[in-house]
């Protein structure tokens, strides 16, 4: 059973991808993460990244999948896969269909987190994510609490990307790239729209719902 996880930058997918992989025992890839770790390589193809994440701009789709490939050929002990921030245009979704028939896997459904864009934007820029253990926290709203946060604090950094004026990027991206993805699994009839806005723990109890309603 494979989820991907969807929504504008800012929605809570890390957060709530992260939630399903530690309940029901998933792997969560997310590209973005993929490329934050290709950029600490420092290798070449890091620098390019690095200048693309930081004006807010995609990086380019053949990266992007052989990036997914390989963490699709890997994954083996888990119940499924959670993708989040991928696919992200209509290429990479098509591309990616041809992958997981490959792999003879499939994408069981696709939740879509709807938030508005000032709250996201707000969101944003209150994000904190740990360096050691790769878990998001706001500085405002979901603050790292010693029960859900063991790392030292020294480790909690702000995002290069997670600048008011890159994040005004990111959206028209998203607006103009990644929204047509959703028309394509809404007619494949896996789409689950979720509104994003209210409490972390209620959006993940209709997420949890959802999936063990699927999960039979
Ligand atoms: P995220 O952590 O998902 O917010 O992604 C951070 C940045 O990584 C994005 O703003 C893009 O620059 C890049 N990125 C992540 N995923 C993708 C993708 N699927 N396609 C292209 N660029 C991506």
């Amino acid at each position: 059973m494979n989820i991907v996880i969807f929504g504008p930058p800012g929605a809570g997918k890390g957060t709530q991808g992260d939630n399903i992989a530690e309940e029901f025992n998933f792997f969560k890839i997310s590209t973005g993460d993929l490329l934050r770790n290709e950029i600490n390589t420092a290798t070449d193809l890091g620098k390019k990244i690095k200048t693309l994440i930081d004006k807010g701009k995609f990086v380019d789709d053949y990266t992007i999948n052989t990036l997914i490939e390989k963490s699709l050929s890997q994954k083996k002990k888990y119940k499924g896969l959670i993708f989040d921030g991928y696919p992200r245009n209509i290429t990479q979704t098509k591309i990616f269909d041809g992958v997981l028939k490959k792999y003879d896997q499939g994408i069981s459904c696709v939740l879509s987190l709807n938030v508005d864009k000032d709250s996201a934007i707000k969101r944003i820029l209150g994000r904190q994510t740990c360096t050691e253990c790769g878990l998001t926290f706001n500085k405002f709203s979901n603050t790292p609490k010693k029960e859900k946060h063991n790392c030292d604090p020294k480790y909690l950094e702000t995002r290069s990307d997670d600048k008011e004026d890159v994040v005004k990027n990111r959206f028209m991206t998203y607006e103009k790239e990644t929204l047509p993805v959703l028309d394509y699994y809404k007619n494949q009839k896996i789409l689950y729209e979720i509104d994003g806005m209210s409490e972390i723990a209620s959006i993940y109890k209709e997420i949890r719902a959802i999936i063990q309603s699927l999960d039979t």
